[in-house]
């Protein structure tokens, strides 16, 4: 069921509890004054009673369920802010954290292991410098859009660790098949020609990653990931280093 969906069925829920509680009161207080036998005509009185009550508490509840649908969604767009990168739409920081976090919760159970990856543009200076910061802006866009529809669908995640800094959470992965998956963006992104404002751009990436594990801290696994894109940098760019426990022990 979507978010959408779901507020609906709340406030219909909400206004449905509010109309039945005013109803069931004004019956209780109807019968309460029937039982002191002091009415003329008590089974005109309840009706009465009844409509009454019917006409404030439709309207009530209507309004009550209105404002109650409004702040769900508000508070759903308040979240969606909180942890969207509002350039590419993807992940940021903070979202991408609790969901590695979560993902190495899961690990205990499940015994199996994740990869943490960094990726960041290479030369992406030059791109601003030559063509400016808008068209800038775009590449990031559709590098976010390229990155995203190599992985798998909701079980890898995505994010803007910051700049023209990516990173990937690989679910379910071993050291070999992370490379393989990260050659495959590498080469995507190398071979990609961007159409943008009438110019063809194109871009390379360097990539850095270490294996997650349920015991393993995260802060330590991003650092490593880190060092190992540097060494891409150092190296040469467009290429993948692999933290390891090298790497991993100086992080
Ligand atoms: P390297 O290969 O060493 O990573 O070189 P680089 O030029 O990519 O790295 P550097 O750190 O020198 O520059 C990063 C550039 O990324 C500079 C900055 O203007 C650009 N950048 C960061 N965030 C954004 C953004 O949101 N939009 C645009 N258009 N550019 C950005
Ligand atoms: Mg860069
Ligand atoms: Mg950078």
């Amino acid at each position: 069921m979507s978010a959408y969906a779901r507020d609906i069925k709340d406030s219909l829920t909400f206004f449905v509890f509010v109309a039945t509680t005013a109803l069931c009161l004004s019956f209780t207080f109807s019968v309460f004054v029937y039982r002191l036998g002091v009415l003329d005509d008590p089974q005109r009185f309840l009706i009465a009673n009844l409509v009454v009550a019917a006409c404030v508490a439709i309207p009530t509840a209507t309004i009550a369920s209105q404002h109650e649908f409004q702040l769900k969604r508000y508070q759903r767009q308040l979240e969606s802010l909180a942890s969207t990168d509002p350039l590419t739409g993807l992940m940021n920081r903070r979202s991408f954290r609790l969901a590695a976090e979560d993902e190495t919760l899961r690990q205990r159970r499940s015994h199996s292991m994740a990869a943490v990856v960094l990726f960041d543009l290479d030369e992406f200076k030059r791109i601003n410098d030559l063509h400016g910061h808008q068209t800038g802006d775009a590449v990031l866009k559709r590098i976010a859009e390229i990155a995203y529809s190599e992985l798998r669908g909701p079980f890898d995640k995505l994010g803007r660790w910051g700049g023209e800094e990516f990173v990937i959470l690989l679910s379910n992965v071993n050291r070999d098949q992370a490379w393989l998956v990260c050659n495959r963006l590498r080469e995507r992104l190398a071979q990609t020609v961007i159409e943008e404002g009438g110019k063809q751009l194109s871009v390379t990436a360097s990539f850095g990653y270490e294996m997650l594990t349920a015991d393993s801290s995260l802060d330590r696994v991003l650092e490593a990931a880190d060092q190992a894109l540097y060494v891409s940098k150092t190296s040469g760019r467009n290429r993948i280093t692999y933290a390891g426990p090298r790497l991993a022990a100086s992080a």
